[in-house]
């Protein structure tokens, strides 16, 4: 190893503390200490190290690249050697400062009475709506532990067991298809406290905020963090994690839509969708026929079946493919409504309220970004409320629960579990952070009645709801407080505050978007012993096998 002017700041602040015996080589000068400063104590206390020296601590090979090198490998070379990837300036400030807000972090919650309890990873599988990682059971053939989603039920126990405030940096895993921001294990900050109401919850987390941008960033945020419903959100944005750095809202156009001989709208309409558009400013000369069909795919991917782009024109005209189909004053009457000026473009999605919304908010994010709408520098923290209680779940044809079926409803709402789920609100927030779901959590349910009745909605019966959490109502049976709670990851946190875009750049190991660990080779085959000390045999259907990968042994 050797440390010189490449090394970030802690390698030379280690090298210091050098002792002499470890030492194969030192080139360069060596600065005796003036005298008077020479400290006796010390094995070095003789000699100054600096900058421009190399000490040589042992025989080392030529690095696959260097960390102080300019132009850096791939990210998966990067990871495949992670230790000289964290070698970095860049990797050492991104550590230290998930260090700084963790402390932060802890010492926030240390100071409002808050006690921090660990819990198990060996568990049963908690719905937190992802797949399980499961860990076989060697002692018990056939069953599995299930890694924690989130420690959720665990800190309800723990309200129940009369632990009013917990806290407690947690280690949570989920099998899901992962996106750029997504890690099969990640970090959550769990909170759970008693006695309690969504404002109660909230405000905990809006002093953390205000404190963190405080000290990390120097913003000054204030507080309240505005709040909207769900049902804004989607209306304004398209999305239940809005990103408000930027306007371009969403603004519907439904009822012109049907006034029109348009067959595209009036067949979304009478078909129980909605036309919605928005308007982007100044922007009809930006975009060429290319730049429109790229936008106009986009929406496709979202599922559109298309997009209706109009510019605008002197003397209140549309011009565009299906700006002649909009007769009889429908063109004046959507520019007035979206706010358009000469020079605008306008986009228009014609389809289910859901697809309208997905379209949108993907092209609304697009914008925002390529036409630079926003300061990157900017922190735009804010509440999503009132999430509804359920979700059509495409698989069973039922419902599902949206956040998770511990989810209380509003008081107002219960009698809707009977007459009419879909329209049934949860006391639920997410906290959104640039347009990202920075945490999120629920008031709980702590009558059992109520919990059995939303188990009976998802589709559980009585016989499996007490067979999987007969625990937690028998637990909700012996008296439980009124209790709330949140997670907020922690990993996404440090890459907002770090004003990064990838995730993995917060965590010191971490997998890639294929779930795998390059430098370990992490997940790997197994021996076949432990494979049969776990009553376990792998069978590997031919169509399993990825392109080029190669078949596990059996
Ligand atoms: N368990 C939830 C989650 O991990 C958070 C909560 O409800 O407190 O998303």
């Amino acid at each position: 190893m050797v440390v010189g002017p490449e090394s970030g700041e802690a390698n030379l602040a280690a090298a210091k503390k050098v002792r002499p015996e470890w030492v194969l080589q030192v080139t360069g000068r060596i600065s005796p200490r003036p005298e008077g400063t020479v400290n006796a104590k010390l094995p070095t206390g003789g000699i100054e190290l600096a900058c421009e020296q190399l000490v040589v601590f042992s025989e080392a090979e030529t690095p696959v690249f260097q960390p102080g090198a300019v132009e850096l490998p791939g990210e998966e070379v990067r990871l495949a050697h992670r230790w000289l990837d964290l070698r970095r300036q860049a990797m050492q400030d991104n550590l230290m400062l998930r260090h700084r807000m963790v402390k932060l972090m802890r010492d926030h919650f240390d100071e409002a009475g808050f006690i921090e309890v660990e819990t198990p990873m060996l568990g049963r599988s908690t719905p937190e709506g992802a797949r399980d990682f499961l860990v076989p059971s060697r002692l018990d053939h056939g069953s599995f532990f299930a890694l924690p989603q989130s420690p959720q039920l665990y800190k309800q126990l723990l309200m129940m067991a009369g632990f009013d405030r917990y806290v407690q940096v947690a280690k949570c895993f989920r099998d899901e298809d992962l996106r750029a921001d997504r890690q099969p294990e990640f970090t959550q900050l769990d909170v759970e406290m008693s006695f309690v109401e969504a404002d109660d919850v909230m405000g905990v987390i809006d002093s953390l905020v205000q404190k963190t941008a405080r000290e990390v960033l120097g913003l000054e945020i204030p507080l309240p963090l505005p709040r909207l419903s769900w049902d804004e959100a989607m209306e304004r944005f398209g999305h239940d994690a809005p990103d408000q750095r930027f306007g371009l809202e969403i603004t519907d156009c439904t009822d012109i839509a049907a006034d029109s001989e348009f067959r595209v709208f009036r067949g979304a309409v009478e078909a129980g969708g909605r036309v919605r558009g928005i308007r982007v400013a100044e922007a009809a000369s930006r975009f060429s026929r290319k730049d429109l069909d790229t936008l106009t795919q986009m929406a496709v991917d979202a599922g559109a079946k298309g997009l209706v782009w109009l510019k605008v024109e002197e003397g209140s005209s549309l011009a565009g493919p299906v700006a002649k189909n909009l007769t009889g004053g429908i063109d004046a009457r959507l520019i007035e409504r979206l706010g358009g000026t000469a020079g605008d473009l306008l986009l228009l999605v014609a389809d289910s309220f859901e697809v309208s919304c997905k379209a949108l908010h993907t092209l609304r994010k697009h914008l925002g970004a390529t036409l630079e709408l926003y300061d990157p520098k900017t922190l735009h923290c804010s509440w999503v409320v009132d999430f509804p209680m359920f979700a059509h779940d495409a698989e069973t044809g039922g419902w599902a629960a949206m956040h998770h079926p511990f989810t209380a409803p509003r008081p107002q709402d219960i009698p809707l579990l009977e007459s009419d789920p879909a329209a049934c609100r949860a006391v639920a927030y997410d906290l959104v952070i640039n347009g990202s779901e920075a945490g999120g959590g629920t008031i709980r349910i702590h009558d059992s009645g109520v919990q059995q009745k939303v188990f009976e909605l998802i589709g559980l019966s009585p016989e499996v709801a007490r067979e999987q959490f007969g625990f937690l109502l028998d637990a909700l049976a012996s008296g439980a407080p009124p209790h709330g709670g949140i997670a907020l990851g922690i990993d996404r946190w440090v890459m907002l505050f770090a004003r990064l875009d990838n995730i993995r750049d917060v965590i010191a190991f971490p997998k890639t978007q294929r779930a795998s660990d390059l430098l370990t080779g992490a997940p790997g085959e197994v021996d076949a012993k432990q494979l049969e000390e776990l009553g376990i045999r792998v069978v590997t259907p031919p169509a399993a096998v990825a392109p080029g990968g190669t078949a596990p042994s059996p």
